[in-house]
């Protein structure tokens, strides 16, 4: 693949201080031992504080997609000897000496010059030894998962996976985390997050090749560790508790997968703490197994503010988290974890389709049992049910999309368009609906669709488009959507829907009613709207604002004055009282003719 680098990728990339000393850097020729090796450039800089830095520069289809330096260097983009590195690649790329690609490099050797090879590495270089142990562990573990099914027959009592390695890494983890650690940076990051979230995603692959007992094991061990690292942390990470958080679901899930012994039961219990703080379905799933039932059910009453604050948060995440379909673990850390939803996670790898049925029903979990109707054939019982029960707009745009996808196109528009009387918000299902009811020449759902993207995201393009659906129905429409803007905040499309429809009255009643307010853009945007219509207005309107802005005695504000000014002129001039305006502007000159800031303002007038 041919590197991709311009100049104006360099100019991008850096801060300015940053692109100016890297550019003397180049010219001095302070890059040296320049290679390309594939596509990744890597060199030496002479250093103002270390004999010399080390930069590695590595790219892909779109450009640079990592770029590293030994330096100290923080303030964004990248440092000097980056700039200066990539500038003596783009001015004279031959001059760096070409290095032999790893696998061309290493297919010469055979199986005993590599093991003589890494065994050499790794007992000089701790990193690499980590790393091979790293790899080694995952690399038996997928063929260990491919024969796991034979393996579990022949030797039941077969021991858990080797936690050693992850339990090492979660240790060099946490000890790099620390040296870079710094309380006011409110960002993550993002290597400790990386590195969290393949250890996560190691635990959910032996959950999915079924081997929940090595997803435990590695759970417990790097809990452990976590617990451990706070006798030599001693500020928190809040990378680490997000973590925590995410492996609720993953543990309960494997501890509803198997049976546990006693030693590995007190293991995790130990790992997730004896006090009732977090791992809500982790703890259930211990204590009820399969017998637990859902404590949003139990708690409904007395604990609505939870739900609340997850359901106004994200909705859709929600949707993703209950449908089982958020792949992002992170996103389903937002939300309080249920033993229920672990259960049907577990059934549903087990395709056990029939107690998912029973379990979603009994629990309530309308959305998933729905998606688990449509993904057996039986779409039109999922939108007959989700018709009696979904409440939330949100659940009936997941039910649809999934029915869209596989092309039950008369349960989308009835489960699409009961879902628009549901709770808010509403707009991204009629954003999503209203094409798909055109295609389908049904026009009064369009046009409910389109008027609840309205209601909550309303523009002029959106009206005239709606006003282009209605037909006989639009007096009625009109009404309607002239009721919600009256009651909404957004004055803004409110004037311009006004001034497109001409009702120059009504637009200057909602410039008046508006005055005073944190913004006089909508006075502004009615004035030049009406300025041909009624320029008397524009006149008295324009006159104030100037005034006010000149009684504050800050010459900030002159130039807007001058603007408001402008328009007095204007309207004037159609009023065909321009000697009226010359004998205004006049006065003001003599008025404030010891204001020289204000005098320069009205020069252009
Ligand atoms: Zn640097």
């Amino acid at each position: 693949m041919p590197i991709q680098l311009t100049e104006a990728m360099i100019r991008t990339g850096a801060l300015k201080e940053s692109l100016a000393r890297g550019r003397e850097y180049y010219r001095e020729g302070a890059v040296y031992d320049t290679a390309i090796s594939e596509d990744i450039l890597t060199a030496k800089c002479r250093g103002a504080y270390a004999p010399h830095y080390k930069l590695r520069v590595e790219f892909d289809d779109a450009g640079v997609s990592n770029a590293s330096c030994t330096c100290a260097y923080e303030y964004g983009g990248y440092c000097k000897h980056i700039v200066a590195l990539l500038l003596a690649y783009l001015n004279a790329p031959a001059s760096f000496e070409t290095q032999t690609a790893p696998q061309d490099l290493l297919r010469e050797l055979d199986r005993d010059q590599m093991v003589e090879l890494l065994t050499a590495l790794m007992r000089k270089h701790e990193d690499v030894r980590n790393a091979v142990e790293r790899w080694v562990a995952g690399t038996v573990r997928k063929s260990a998962a491919a024969k796991s099914a034979d393996r579990a027959k022949d030797t039941p009592q077969r021991r858990t996976v080797d936690d050693t390695p992850y339990r090492k890494r979660i240790r060099a983890l946490i000890r790099e985390a620390g040296e870079y650690y710094n309380p006011y940076d409110e960002g993550e990051n993002e290597e400790l997050v990386q590195g969290l979230d393949e250890i996560r995603q190691v635990i959910v692959d032996f959950l999915d090749a079924d081997q929940p007992r090595d997803a435990l094991a590695i759970a417990t061990a790097v809990l452990d560790e976590i617990r451990k690292s706070q006798d030599y942390v001693e500020y928190e990470l809040n990378e680490l508790e997000d973590f925590t958080d995410q492996l609720d679901m993953p543990i309960a899930e494997a501890v509803l997968s198997t049976e546990l012994s006693s030693a590995e039961k007190k293991n995790l219990q130990k790992a997730i703490g004896d006090d009732d703080y977090g791992y809500p379905a982790a703890r259930d799933a211990l204590e009820y197994g399969w017998t637990a039932t859902s404590r949003a059910d139990e708690e409904d009453d007395n604990d609505d503010e939870d739900d609340e604050v997850a359901e106004a948060g994200d909705d859709e995440v929600i949707e993703e988290y209950i449908a089982g379909t958020a792949n992002d673990w992170r996103l389903r850390g937002y939300l309080r974890a249920d033993v229920v939803d672990a259960q049907l996670n577990v059934l549903n790898r087990r395709g056990d389709h029939e107690r998912y049925l029973a379990t979603a029903l009994a629990a309530g979990r309308h959305l998933r049992y729905t998606q688990k109707l449509v993904e057996l054939g039986r779409g039109p019982e999922a939108a007959q049910y989700a018709a009696q029960h979904f409440k939330r707009a949100g659940e009936a745009l997941t039910l649809a999309q999934q029915l869209h996808a596989v092309g039950q196109v008369d349960e989308v528009l009835a489960i699409a368009g009961y879902g628009l009387r549901l709770a808010q918000p509403r707009a991204e299902l009629g954003r999503w609906l209203a094409p798909i009811a055109k295609s389908r020449k049904d026009n009064d759902l369009a046009l409910r669709a389109w008027m609840a993207v309205f209601d909550e995201d309303p523009s002029l393009s959106l009206y005239q488009k709606i006003k282009a659906l209605a037909g006989k129905k639009w007096d009625k429409t009109r009404t309607n959507l002239h009721e919600q803007l009256a009651h909404s905040w957004q004055h803004q499309v409110h004037a311009e829907i006004l001034l497109y429809e001409q009702d120059w009255d009504a637009a200057i009643a909602l410039a008046n009613k508006t005055r005073g307010g944190f913004s006089s853009q909508v006075v502004e945007i009615v004035a030049d709207g009406v300025m041909q219509h009624r320029p008397d207005w524009v006149v008295e309107i324009a006159k104030q604002s100037a005034q006010a802005l000149i009684d504050t005695v800050s010459s900030s504000h002159y130039p807007e004055a001058a603007e408001w000014l402008a328009r007095v002129k204007k309207a004037y001039r159609i009023l065909g009282q321009g000697s009226t305006w010359d004998a205004y502007l006049a006065r003001l000159r003599e008025d404030y003719r010891r204001r020289p800031s204000l005098q320069r303002a009205l020069k252009a007038l």
